[in-house]
Parts: C-alpha cells; structure tokens; sequence
C-alpha cells in the first residue's frame, strides 16, 4: 500500500554501462533532473556518472502527482511582481519548450491534455482571474472558464484552463530518460549514495537531489527545505470524471484520472502544514483522511485505495529552484529546489545545467542564480 502507484509498474531493468576511472561529470541523484542533466551531457560528447542512492525515479520523480504544468510554483501574476515581466515571462517560455522537449522523448508517458487550476472559494476566483488575464496579457495561451461541468459545479466557483499543460506517467518517463542517457554513454549507477562530494573522481559534479538534499554541502541543506507531500490512488472509476489534470484551493489539493480509470490524487497538507515541513518519507493519519474525504466528495462513489505513498520536494524561501553553480566553487553545481513543481522545471534545469558545463551557458540560467539564497 505505501508503494507509489507509478513506480510500481514494471519495468525492464537499465542497461548496465560502465565508465571506469575519472568522469567528466558525476552527477548525484536520478531523478527528472539528474537523468536530465546526464542525458544532455552525454549526447554533448562528455563521460557521465549518475549516483543514485535508490533505483532511477525512486525519489520524488517517482511519488508525484503525474502533473506536467509551465511556469514554476508561483502563479504567473504574482511572478512578474516578484522577478519582473521579463524574468517572469522567460520562466514561463523555458517552461512551456521543456514541455515540447518532454513531448518529444516520453512517448506514451506523457499526454497533452491542459491543466484546469479552479477556484474552491470566491475569493481564489479573484486570484485565478489575476493570473489569467497576466498570462493573456504577454500573449500565453489561457481559457477561462466560468460554466463548469459534473462533477465539477456546484462545487467551484470557476476555473482558468492551461492548454499547454499535460498528464505524466512520471516513473515512466524518467525511466525512459535513464535509459536514453544510458544510449547516449551515461554511467548511472543504482543502489550507489554519495556520502561525501570527495569521493567522487570527476573533473565537475551535479547535486541533483531536490527535497532528498542532505549531508553534502551544508549551505545547501539550509537553503531548500524538505516537504511532504502524499498522494492515494483507487481502483478504476465507474465512470471518467475528469479529463485533464486538476488543482485547486492554491495548489493545497490536485488530481487527476488515468487512462485506466484511476483517480490519482493528492494534497492536504494544510491538515498538518508543520508537520509536513519534513523528511520522512510516511504518509500520515491526518493528510491520507483529508485526502479520502476530498475523493469521496469528488467522485460521489465509495472507493476503493490501491495504492498510498508519501514523497518528499524541496521548498526555497522563493519558490524559485536554484541552478547553476555553487558560490565559490569552479566544480560544484547544483540543480533543485523546485517547491513542488518540478516535473517540467527540473527537466529544464537539468538540461540547462548541462548546456552551462558544455560551454553553452543560456541566459535563463540566470534566473535560477544560486547565490541569492546561499
Ligand atoms: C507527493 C508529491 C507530489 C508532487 N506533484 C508534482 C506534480 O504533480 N507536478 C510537478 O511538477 N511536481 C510535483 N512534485 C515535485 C516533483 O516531484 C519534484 O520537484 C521533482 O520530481 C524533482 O526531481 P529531482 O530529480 O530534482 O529530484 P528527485 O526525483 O527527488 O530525485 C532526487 C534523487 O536523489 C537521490 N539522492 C539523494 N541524496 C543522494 C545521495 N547522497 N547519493 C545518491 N543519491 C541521492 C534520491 O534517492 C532521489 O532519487 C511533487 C512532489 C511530491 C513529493
């Protein structure tokens, strides 16, 4: 039952593909952006080893909501205000290519369905309408929508509908990813945790370990926060409900419904919002009953749990991730801090870390400076 639904899919095991001796980069952390970063750097001519402490995609590249969104994890008004338009508006651009990108590698793993963000209260229909008329404003594309249907009316009070958005079957996907870095030369070694970063016999290293960062730069740990967050998953649906992922009260709850019927959903951490400022990796009393008795609510049906898990993401006091290369450090790089929304963001700075250690340093990098926060 604590097994992530998506990780529990059978899988064929990695291609085994050793590089002896110093790398060119080693990188810790298999994850979206690990696998990322490694599949990027191998393509670009460079030998690469990825240490992953558990199996590719166990960590919370594994144990998310399957929700592929553009932008980051505040919303596209109130990132103009905190970055400015231009930054804002190139946060959202990168995003929305790195969906392309995703599109074009994960095969059957990801899905372009949009993304509905709706308003639980009347006063988030306020905060929904900001956000909406921002992104029409710099000309991203965006639907508001104000007549809802079943199983939806009657219960929010409007949505705005995020076209470019899409569905994941995240341990899916970045497994893929591992192995096409693997095609492409990567050494991504399992079962291998980095206890310190001298131990690693590599010209540079990636840190690539979001929420699970911990014990080897201590800046780092200060800077990006552990959270929890915990997800359920039922036996298929009688009927399909919802077509596209869904997220509401400020992002505190979110679903969606797979191909085969299934009602991913998760959230609630506001039930125990201190409580889930943590590292441990178990799902909790208080978060699973709210998160039952949303999908109770939501579905109108008894149901029936197959799966219950917890995952853990790393929160900056921005929400802005930090990429690119440690103060003070001509080796060190680092790429996480995605405050919950790194399926699409991660990718990005993965790559973008990469192309930066290649010699092909992209402006947006910029954005994500590590030197504001450490
Ligand atoms: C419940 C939940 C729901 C979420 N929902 C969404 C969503 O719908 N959409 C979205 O965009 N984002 C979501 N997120 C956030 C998203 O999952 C993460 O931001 C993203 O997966 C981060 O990927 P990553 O590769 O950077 O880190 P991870 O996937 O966490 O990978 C880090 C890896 O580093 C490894 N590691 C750590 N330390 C070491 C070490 N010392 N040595 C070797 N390996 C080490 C870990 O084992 C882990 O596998 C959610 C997160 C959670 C937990």
């Amino acid at each position: 039952m604590s097994t992530s639904y998506w990780l529990a899919e059978e899988t064929p095991a990695l291609e085994q593909n050793r590089l002896d001796g110093r790398v060119d980069v080693a990188i810790v952390g298999g994850g979206v952006t690990g696998c990322a970063c490694a599949h990027a750097l191998a393509r670009g001519g460079l030998r690469v080893r990825v240490h992953e402490a558990r199996k590719v995609a166990e960590g919370a590249s594994g144990r998310n909501g399957g929700f592929a969104l553009r932008g980051g994890a505040p919303a596209y008004d109130d990132a103009r205000r905190e970055l400015g338009p231009e930054r804002a508006r190139s946060l959202w651009e990168l995003t929305e290519r790195a969906l392309d990108r995703i599109e074009s590698l994960a095969g059957d793993a990801f899905e372009r369905t949009g993304s509905l963000r709706l308003a639980a209260e009347e006063a988030e229909l306020a905060v929904l309408r900001a956000e909406h008329d921002a992104l029409r404003e710099d000309g991203f594309a965006v639907e508001w929508r104000s007549a809802l249907g079943e199983p939806l009316r009657g219960r929010f009070f409007g949505a705005v509908f995020h076209p470019p958005d899409g569905a994941i079957q995240p341990a899916r996907w970045v497994r893929r990813l591992a192995a096409l870095a693997s095609e492409a030369g990567a050494d991504i070694r399992e079962d291998t945790p980095v206890r310190a970063l001298d131990e690693l016999d590599a010209h540079a290293v990636v840190i690539a370990t979001d929420g699970y960062t911990k014990g080897l730069v201590s800046s780092l740990d200060a800077a990006v926060q552990p959270t929890r967050g915990q997800v359920i998953v039922t036996e298929p649906l009688q009927r399909r409900l919802f077509d596209c992922p869904h997220y509401a009260r400020h992002g505190y709850d979110y679903w969606q419904q797979t191909r085969d019927g299934r009602l991913v959903i998760g959230g609630c951490r506001d039930r125990a919002l201190e409580e889930e400022f943590t590292a441990e990796e178990a799902t909790t009393a208080a978060v699973q009953e709210g998160i039952e008795e949303l999908a109770a609510e939501l579905t109108g049906e008894p149901l029936q749990i197959s799966h219950r898990w917890a995952g853990i993401f790393g929160t900056t006091d921005d929400r802005i991730p930090l990429a690119g290369r440690l103060p003070d450090s001509d080796r060190v790089w680092v790429a996480c801090g995605y405050s919950g929304h790194g399926n699409v963001l991660g990718f990005a700075c993965g790559e973008l870390v990469a192309e930066a250690i290649l010699g092909r340093r992209a402006p947006e990098l910029e954005l994500f400076e590590p030197a504001r926060l450490l």
